[in-house]
């Protein structure tokens, strides 16, 4: 049995949560057990709420659907107020039906606005294209977890990522325009301090640096950063690297979609989808195409699974702490980047075998006893994050119509690598269907044509 429960916090705002021991689960939110948890700082708490589940794959998506209501949907549910909540759904529903019966025949229905959604749907704009936007806002999309980083070296090699020069020429300014566009700072440029955590990883470096490479310096001073780390190895600085600011870029446009009515939240159903001669209809919207861009869901869709994806767990840290420059992105095998001032980011693992996309105690614990080890200020664990990659096999981006299916296309498989390929491709796309420009054959999925045709 599970309960799914709420909470009124002491600033009035509601915790939804889910447990299979709820007097435990109580006790654990009223004396601050999980100092990460939203409700510590917002105690004293009380129970408004609290429904019993038999399986855990109900509670799992009724505490996911009473996350994404409104605070006013929130209240009719704790009040028992039936008609209420009938009233706000409808009203949703309503304004959902009258979008869709009012986009009747749109150019570009665009499944998931991801970063790689919200790039396309961006130049499909550009281009004075009609299109809509379905999205279902999952909390744990790997566009919501990311920190952002652009790097141009990769690798244990520190070897030049793959088309570096080429993606930043293209996307800095892209991400600057958008940025001007909508009113919010999207990119920062920093450079990255490379702690090497082991000898190895300093000659590494060093034979690199003898190599003239590209991007890499060694900065005469080595004890710059002794006031906020441990490291006994050194450090090289890879300059310059990127930092996007994902959260707002994608917050700004989701916006700006909303007020052009050209988004509608909720979940995509594809056996919704139907073909027709001139392109697909889904419910009462009448599309040309349909773009996927819909991350590791493309994984279980029907047109596209066989395409070699290779899903990555990652994880990642939210932590406070004082003394670490923000100037920079630092780097001990892990990554480190503030958020804004005193917070910030850590990850990340890559998992090619997972059960679930929750955050593991395994990198929790990891996390904070490198952060021990690296840091000479105090911190606190304030969240944890979990996401799956929509990466795959060849590292490259599956971009392009289908073979057969001329009216269905895809921009994903972005990988490790979203905020860098995802402007770039989901641009090349916008050609391709507008003007039939050639896709990269890298990153076209033609080059799959043989799978995608059986
Ligand atoms: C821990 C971690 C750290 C990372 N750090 C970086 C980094 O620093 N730099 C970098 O470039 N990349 C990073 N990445 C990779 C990056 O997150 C991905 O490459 C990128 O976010 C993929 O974007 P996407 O839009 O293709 O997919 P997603 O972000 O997965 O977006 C898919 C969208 O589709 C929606 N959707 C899915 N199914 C449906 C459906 N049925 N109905 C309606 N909507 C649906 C989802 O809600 C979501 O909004 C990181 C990834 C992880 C996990």
């Amino acid at each position: 049995m599970y309960a799914v429960y709420i909470l009124k916090c002491n600033d009035n705002s509601y915790y939804t949560g889910l447990t299979n021991d709820l007097d435990k689960r109580i006790w654990q939110h009223d004396t601050g057990f999980f100092p990460e948890c939203y409700t510590f700082k917002r105690r004293p708490l009380k129970l408004v709420w609290v429904t019993i589940i038999e399986t855990a794959a109900e509670a799992n998506n009724l505490e996911r659907r009473i996350k994404g209501w409104s605070r006013e949907k929130k209240e009719a549910l704790i009040n028992d107020d039936i008609e209420e909540l009938k009233r706000l759904s409808n009203y949703k529903k309503k304004t959902h039906e009258a979008l869709r019966q009012a986009q009747g025949q749109i150019d570009y229905l665009i499944i998931g606005q991801g970063i790689s959604g919200t790039w396309l749907s961006y130049y499909l704009q550009k281009a004075n294209k009609t299109f809509l936007v379905i999205d279902n806002n999952q909390l744990n999309s790997a566009s919501r977890i990311a920190a952002g980083l652009i790097s141009p070296v990769t690798g244990r090699r520190i070897v030049k990522a793959w088309m570096i020069n080429e993606f930043l020429a293209f996307v800095v300014p892209a991400y600057e325009e958008f940025g001007n566009e909508l009113g919010i700072k999207t990119i920062e440029q920093k450079s990255l301090i490379d702690f090497h955590p082991t000898p190895q990883m300093k000659l590494a470096f060093d034979e690199r640096l003898k190599e003239n490479a590209e991007f890499l310096f060694q900065p005469k001073d080595q004890q710059l950063y002794a006031g906020s780390f441990n490291y006994d190895f050194g450090f090289g600085e890879v300059d310059p690297c990127y930092v996007v600011n994902l959260s707002d870029v994608m917050e700004a446009w989701r916006k700006k979609l909303l007020s052009d009515n050209h988004l509608l939240e909720e979940d995509f159903e594809i056996d919704k989808l139907q073909q027709t001669e001139k392109g697909v209809n889904y419910k009462n919207i009448k599309a040309e195409k349909i773009i996927f861009c819909d991350g590791i869901s493309s994984a279980q869709n029907p047109f596209f699974k066989a395409l070699p994806f290779a899903l990555n767990k990652g994880e990642a840290i939210l932590f406070e702490s004082a003394g670490i420059p923000s100037t920079h992105i630092f780097k001990k095998g892990m990554m480190l980047t503030a958020v804004q001032d005193d917070l910030y980011w850590i990850g990340s693992n890559y998992l090619w075998e997972f059960p679930d996309d929750r955050p593991t105690e395994q990198f929790r614990r990891q996390t904070e006893l490198h952060l021990k080890n690296w840091l000479k200020a105090p911190f606190r664990i304030v969240d944890h994050k979990a996401s799956v990659r929509p990466a795959n096999i060849e590292r490259r981006p599956f971009v392009g119509l289908h073979p057969v299916y001329k009216n269905i296309g895809i921009l994903n498989g972005m990988g490790t690598k979203g905020c860098s390929l995802a402007p770039f491709f989901a641009r090349q796309l916008t050609e391709h269907l507008i003007s039939g420009e050639e896709i990269l054959p890298e990153a076209d999925i033609k080059r799959f044509t043989r799978i995608l045709m059986r």
